[in-house]
């Protein structure tokens, strides 16, 4: 697997499928998820209520994964995950790395071949970048997956070093 971190916007990635940073109400929010929401346009949101409506009446847990269409982004597929809100007093690393790994077999599922995850949990879910891009970057290393290109795509640059720096990326 090709894993590569580059400074950008997640919702013009041309992949096969880009990772949503949700919440588990998978009914829109800020950030990644308004971005996502706002270029991708009603058939993303359409998707998720059905989701809502069928398979997920609670919501999707934290960790978990789902897939959507992706609408008009130029890719074929959103894959929605819920990251862990931080907590200093407690290891939620488990969690985020769930997040990955769970994407990733939902990607691999869909016979995706390339996938564009950001930082979750590093926004509005106060995860410390440095540490949320380790977990990310070993969680996605260590995937036995059939998915041959996962590209983090980071809006900042301090956030793209720290992950070209736990990804081996000079
Ligand atoms: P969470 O709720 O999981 O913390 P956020 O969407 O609030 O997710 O933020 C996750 C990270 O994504 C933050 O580092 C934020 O700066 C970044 N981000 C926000 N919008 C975009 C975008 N359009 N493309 C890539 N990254 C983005």
């Amino acid at each position: 697997m090709r894993i590569e971190a580059e400074r950008g916007d997640i919702t013009q990635q041309h992949v096969d499928a880009v990772v949503n940073a949700a919440n588990s109400t998978l009914l829109g929010g800020g950030g990644v998820d308004g971005a996502i929401h706002r270029r991708g346009g009603r058939e993303i949101l359409e998707a998720c209520e059905q989701l809502r409506a069928g398979d997920y009446p609670d919501g999707l847990p934290v960790g978990a994964a789902v897939a959507t269409t992706a609408g008009r982004l130029p890719a074929r597929w959103v894959i929605h995950t819920v990251g862990p809100v931080y907590s200093p007093s407690e290891d939620r690393s488990h969690a985020l790395a769930s997040c990955h790994s769970a994407a990733l077999r939902v990607a691999e599922e869909l016979g995706a071949r390339s996938v564009a995850f950001p930082a979750i949990s590093t926004g509005v879910y106060g995860y410390p970048a440095e540490e949320a891009a380790g977990i990310a970057a070993r969680t996605v290393r260590t995937a036995d997956s059939a998915v041959e290109t996962v590209r983090f795509v980071l809006f900042d640059e301090h956030t793209r070093a720290l992950f070209a720096a736990e990804i081996g990326q000079g």
